[in-house]
């Protein structure tokens, strides 16, 4: 591993500091905290942590020794000097006479002792910080050093590898204890360098940012050249056989990793997926021992609330074979969740109760042959969950290479996935309605479409926009933030159709929503209009919707976790206007083909709805029309748009929340919901 340190960049920051009143010393904390958190090999998603002890002033003006340390949870890679909390040293050094301390305690004691008290929580390993003396303190998780000490002989491993210059701490789990158990180990053996946390990770300490930061480097780049030269060789070479892709397998694990809620008939909990599938993640699924090793736990500890402590382990998809692929699948997921269950209640009991239990569900599924897919209630989730296990698989696998892996005990591992302060980490767990499903809007480059994806999005879904004009869909989806999908979707092309739900799975693990929204007006009087606009019509307003809707249900089958059809009807489904055949027939026949989805598939649990809208401002109604109808009818612009029974503009937001109503009523199937502001003509009767 390579210093990243650049003597140019580490002055700008300093220069940069200067102007906002950083000293040297916490701009460069500043620098090499990112400079650790931009490496995964170090560090991921919010682990680790370095401090620095400073002087800051009261607001009375005395000046007074802290610790500045890393927020709890902050991302190493991103932050700012607002995320080094300024904590007084002093007060927080006396509790080393104390036998032990509660959690809540210390963290009150903690918050007491801020400098700002409107600064966010310390790291909870702050304690470790506080009481080593040297300037600048730096921990890291880093994937080689895990290797060497997630070993039954770790401790002699140690030695051989980092000599003297780092001290061997036993495991004990993050917090107090183990912050006082450093401390005497550094006071007695007094290493050079840093410390190593066994099964969890490594200290570097220096007088500058600068030389903790390469000592760290240092320890990481031994405890690689350790592992590249004692590597045993494992060819494990498989011939290659006929396989499913990750397409058709996302849909079955999606579905088999959902929960039914016992208290909402027809609700289910379901998570997000994100695949992974490069060659050392399928070399890892390749060894013999697979079962063992994804029964042998955690790298470090904090990865157990993204990933739980275990993978779910699946078999080989054959091509061909994918029932039984999914019976398997069913079968297995169901045991890890009674696993899950089992081992909570021995370890809530252990603990004297008073433990809520988390849900029971995979974070990380195996597929030999095909790669992992990382588990999680939102996209970002699943990341996360993707990337700890592939830093998990390399961790094991060097482990491996080297001796024996080995990580922490059962009741090791519950304390510390039950530990509140690594669960506040996670944040407030206030969900929204449509957390873990997936919407795809057809036309979503479009008022209504984009509407719609944006009401979607706010519920809590993932959402994918697809329209044939790609370039719109990609806007509104970046409007949207991260996670939205874009894809181009030609609904009157089936295979245009069927690559962009490959494009939504391969994404997301599957589809619950979807809005057949796409559709286009055509006019003419029906006796004399040319057969071939007729037609035009009907393979976008009719079989449009089917297509779409044929390519979600088979989705929605394979996962067996039910499903919603939406789809955009309109008013001239039930309401015909004079001239406009070709555009409300197709549309009545989409009506009828809503109905025949809700009476089909109503017993998978598939539910089939339509919203009649009428007068929307949208690519059917521009600006130019709606002025020349004004004008035709002679009233004004504003009482064309509000000529209805409440006098009310209907806008494409009010469409989108009725598709969002339909999503949420899950005893609701073949409804139409009318959004036209009252037109008694265009009643549903
Ligand atoms: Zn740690």
């Amino acid at each position: 591993m390579k210093s990243g340190w650049v003597e140019r960049d580490a002055e700008a920051m300093v220069a940069h500091g200067e102007k906002s009143g950083l000293t040297r010393d916490l701009a460069l904390r500043v620098y090499t905290t990112r400079l650790l958190g931009r490496d995964p090999k170090l560090v991921l998603h919010g682990g680790g942590n370095t401090s620095l002890k400073t002087t800051a002033r009261e607001r009375f003006g005395d000046e007074v020794e802290v610790l500045r340390v890393k927020a709890s949870g902050a991302d190493m890679a991103k932050l700012g000097a607002e995320a080094f909390p300024a904590v007084r040293l002093a007060p927080m050094r006396k509790l080393r006479v104390l036998d032990n301390i509660g959690d809540v305690e210390l963290v009150g004691i903690e918050r007491a002792n801020l400098i700002d008290p409107a600064a966010p929580n310390p790291s909870v390993e702050m304690m470790l910080h506080a009481f080593l003396p040297h300037k600048f303190v730096d921990h890291t998780h880093a994937t080689a050093v895990l290797s060497v000490i997630d070993q039954p002989d770790g401790e002699q491993k140690c030695a051989e590898v980092f000599g003297k210059r780092l001290g061997f701490v036993p495991y004990l789990m993050p917090g107090f204890g183990l912050a006082k158990k450093a401390i005497e180990v550094f006071e007695r053996d007094k290493p050079s360098d840093g410390l190593i946390l066994s099964k969890h990770g490594i200290v570097t300490f220096g007088a500058t940012a600068r030389e903790a930061y390469e000592r760290m480097i240092d320890m990481v780049t031994r405890a690689e050249e350790f592992i590249a030269r004692n590597r045993k060789s494992g060819a494990l070479a498989r011939a290659s056989r006929n396989l499913a892709g990750e397409a058709q397998v996302a849909p079955i694990i999606r579905g088999a990793c959902s929960e039914k809620n016992a208290a909402i008939e027809g609700a289910w909990r379901r998570l997000i997926l994100e695949f992974r599938g490069n060659e050392s993640v399928l070399n890892f699924l390749r060894a013999k021992d697979l079962n063992r090793l994804a029964q042998a736990g955690v790298i470090t500890p904090d990865h157990t609330i993204r990933t739980k402590n275990w993978p779910l382990v699946l078999p080989v998809p054959e091509n061909g074979a994918l029932d039984q692929f999914a019976r398997a699948a069913r079968e297995r997921a169901d045991e890890f969740v009674v696993r899950y269950h089992r081992y909570f209640e021995r370890n809530n009991k252990r603990v004297g109760g008073g433990k809520h239990e988390l849900d029971a569900l995979p974070r990380v599924a195996l597929v030999p042959g095909v790669g992992l897919f990382g588990l999680g209630r939102s996209k970002q989730e699943a990341q996360i969950a993707a990337d700890i296990a592939e830093a998990w698989i390399e961790g094991v696998s060097n482990a491996e290479a080297i001796g024996r892996f080995e990580s922490i005990s059962e009741a090791d591992m519950f304390d510390c996935e039950y530990w509140p302060l690594e669960q506040a980490k996670l944040g407030a767990r206030r969900e929204l309605p449509l957390a873990g499903q997936i919407a795809a809007v057809t036309g979503a480059g479009g008022a209504i479409g984009a509407a719609t994806a944006c009401a979607f999005a706010a519920a809590g879904a993932e959402v994918a926009l697809l329209d044939v004009d790609f370039a719109a869909a990609e806007r509104e989806a970046e409007r949207l933030g991260t996670t939205a999908l874009p894809a181009p979707c030609d609904v009157t092309d089936a295979s245009s159709v069927r690559t962009a739900f490959d494009k939504v799975v391969k994404a997301f693990g599957g589809v619950d929503i979807v809005v057949s929204n796409a559709g286009a007006a055509w006019q003419g009087r029906i006796g004399e209009v040319d057969e071939e606009v007729l037609r035009k019509s009907f393979e976008l307003n009719f079989y449009g919707h089917q297509r779409v809707a044929a390519a979600a249900v088979k989705i929605m089958l394979a996962q067996g976790t039910g499903g919603c059809l939406l789809f955009n009807v309109s008013k001239q489904a039930v309401n015909p206007g004079p001239n406009f055949g070709p555009y409300g027939i197709p549309k009545a026949a989409a009506l009828a083909l809503m109905r025949q989805y809700a009476l089909d598939y109503g017993a998978d649990g598939i539910r089939a709805n339509a919203v009649n809208a009428d007068r929307i401002r949208s690519g059917l109604l521009t600006p130019d029309m709606i002025a020349s109808r004004a004008k035709a009818r002679g009233v004004s612009e504003k009482d064309y748009m509000s000529g209805n029974l409440l006098n009310r503009e209907v806008t494409a937001e009010d469409v989108a929340q009725a598709f969002l109503h339909q999503a949420l009523e899950l005893k609701t199937t073949a409804d139409v919901t009318t959004v036209d502001g009252g037109n008694i003509a265009a009643a549903m009767r």
